[in-house]
């Protein structure tokens, strides 16, 4: 587990910055979601935690320790994406598998670390099934499978349920959030879906054009937001 600090990040892409000074602090065990209109910031904050996109100044920090330079796989980070396209060639145990052996573990110690996670995602039955075997939802819970058998300190989340039906969407936002509670891994998950913000959150970040407007609990952003904007994304239906 790990805190994950921003200090005045941000990120320019040529002469037009698209992050303008960001400064969030994450506790210790924290499901923080990262909330705002489609374009305003959020992946690329994201994959500036995740090491995918330089940082243009500022710092990130996880256990307080400045990560700025350090490699993504160095990060003690894993991460579930939109679009979390899954090897098809592969079993559901290999894709859950594959970072390990790239990291060099033992095929046991992956067996068993793989076996553990799908025990906890209710994905026993399936490790031997190819992903076109599998329905949306059991798909969406191998990508987030394949995030936990790292073990890591930190989780991030990129609109992981986006690709799915309303129905199921629902579902799988409080089997995440179980998950996490369980685990009690430091989580940053984004979604442009205020309902799934105000669901799921300990805590949220307001994010638009490239700033943050408000932090706060749910339930705090719903009393006393701290302007029209917040006000009127927050209220508004999804
Ligand atoms: P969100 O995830 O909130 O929808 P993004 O972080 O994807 O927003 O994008 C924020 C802004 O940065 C957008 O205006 C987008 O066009 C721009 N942007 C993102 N990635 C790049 C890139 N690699 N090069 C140039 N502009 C980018
Ligand atoms: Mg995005």
């Amino acid at each position: 587990m790990a805190t994950v600090k921003l200090r005045d990040v941000r990120k320019a892409f040529g002469a037009i910055e698209v992050i303008k000074g960001v400064t969030v602090d994450i506790a210790d065990g924290e499901f923080v979601i990262l909330v705002g209109p489609s374009g305003c910031g959020k992946s690329t904050l994201l994959r500036m935690i995740a090491g995918l996109e330089d940082v243009t100044s500022g710092d990130v920090a996880i256990a307080d320790r400045r990560i700025n330079h350090v490699a993504p796989k160095d990060r003690d980070i894993a991460m579930v994406f939109q679009n979390y396209a899954l090897y098809p060639h592969m079993t559901v145990a290999q894709n859950m598998g594959f970072s390990l052996k790239l990291a060099g573990v033992p095929k046991p110690k992956i067996r068993e670390q793989v076996e553990h996670a799908a025990e906890s995602l209710g994905l026993t039955p399936y490790l031997d099934r190819y992903p076109k075997e599998l329905s949306g939802g059991q798909r969406q819970r191998v990508a987030t499978g394949r995030a936990i058998v790292r073990n890591p300190a930190v989780f991030l989340f990129d609109e992981p349920l986006s690709n799915l039906d309303a129905a199921l969407r629902v579902q799988m936002r409080s089997e995440i959030r179980e998950l996490q509670r369980r685990l009690g891994v430091t989580s940053i998950y984004v979604t442009h879906d205020q309902v799934e913000a105000m669901t799921m959150a300990d805590k949220i970040v307001v994010l638009r054009d490239g700033l943050v407007e408000q932090v706060g609990a749910p339930l705090e952003l719903y009393d006393r937001p701290a302007n029209v904007f917040v006000a009127t994304f927050i209220g508004s239906p999804s």
